[in-house]
């Protein structure tokens, strides 16, 4: 009933033309692509045009976001990127709250909450990320913490305007290391999510939103995550790199 949704985090990798070699690669492969999945491409801003240019003559259903917004439509934001810039060069989702950005930028969950709804406002997509430190779930709080970081960003968003948004569990722990969590502890989580979700914005909303899990994602782990009834996709960073392990992951 969830469409399932397979989004290719590229963080600070990849040059304009490495990135249209990528996506070249990743399109080549895929071909136009299915219904059956949502495919987005997440590379930096720098790349997004590239990106788009290529996927746009080969007519692919592929999509491309960003991997940061400022929620403020345009002013005196040095370095910052705003959401009607992004609209304009055709991009439909964006990530929130990556961890990398909560841990090394300092992003709060206020201004997660900020870029949700003003992307949401929009009419964009957003991707928000949630997911708890080693030392979080050894002290056996990593549930209440991730639902924490749930709440907080969704707060003050009607049911209809919730639905737009997903949510992407990564465990800190797990993101570039190469460990996963297991299957069992990533559906436990994310049916924690989904709980916190319903008891927010309702049933529907909660029944309808879809729940990524991330976190050293790749094609030979991939099938035991999504085959998890709360899971129904994956935020892929270090083997959304390669066109080959990519769009294997995507079949
Ligand atoms: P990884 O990254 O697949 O390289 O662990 C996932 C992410 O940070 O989105």
């Amino acid at each position: 009933m969830r469409k399932p949704i397979i989004a290719g985090n590229w963080k600070m990798n990849m040059t304009p033309a490495e990135s249209v070699v990528l996506s070249q690669g990743i399109s080549n492969r895929y071909g136009r692509g299915g219904d059956e999945v949502d495919v987005v491409l997440f590379p930096p801003a720098i790349d997004l045009r590239s990106v788009i240019t290529v996927l746009d003559f080969d007519r692919s259903r592929v999509e491309v976001g960003a991997q940061n917004v400022h929620w403020e439509p345009s002013g005196a934001f040095t370095g910052e990127i705003s959401i009607p810039m992004l609209k304009d060069v055709g991009c439909t989702w964006c990530i929130v709250g990556h961890s990398e950005r909560r841990e090394m930028f300092g992003e709060t969950d206020v201004q997660v909450n900020r870029k949700v709804r003003a992307l949401v406002e929009a009419g964009m997509k957003p991707i928000v990320c949630v997911g708890e430190s080693l030392s979080v779930r050894e002290a056996e709080q990593a549930e209440s913490f991730v639902c924490d970081q749930v709440r907080a960003a969704l707060a003050g968003l009607e049911p209809e305007e919730a639905a737009a948004c997903c949510i992407a569990y990564e465990p800190i722990w797990a993101i570039g290391t190469g460990r996963t969590a297991t299957p069992e502890q990533a559906e436990a989580m994310a049916a924690a999510i989904r709980a916190t979700v319903r008891d927010l914005v309702g049933d529907k909303t909660a029944d309808g939103m879809r729940i990524l899990y991330g976190g050293s994602m790749k094609p030979a782990n991939a099938e035991a995550f999504l085959a998890c009834e709360d899971i129904d996709g994956g935020l892929i960073g270090g083997a959304a790199l390669d066109a080959e392990d990519f769009v294997d992951l995507v079949k």
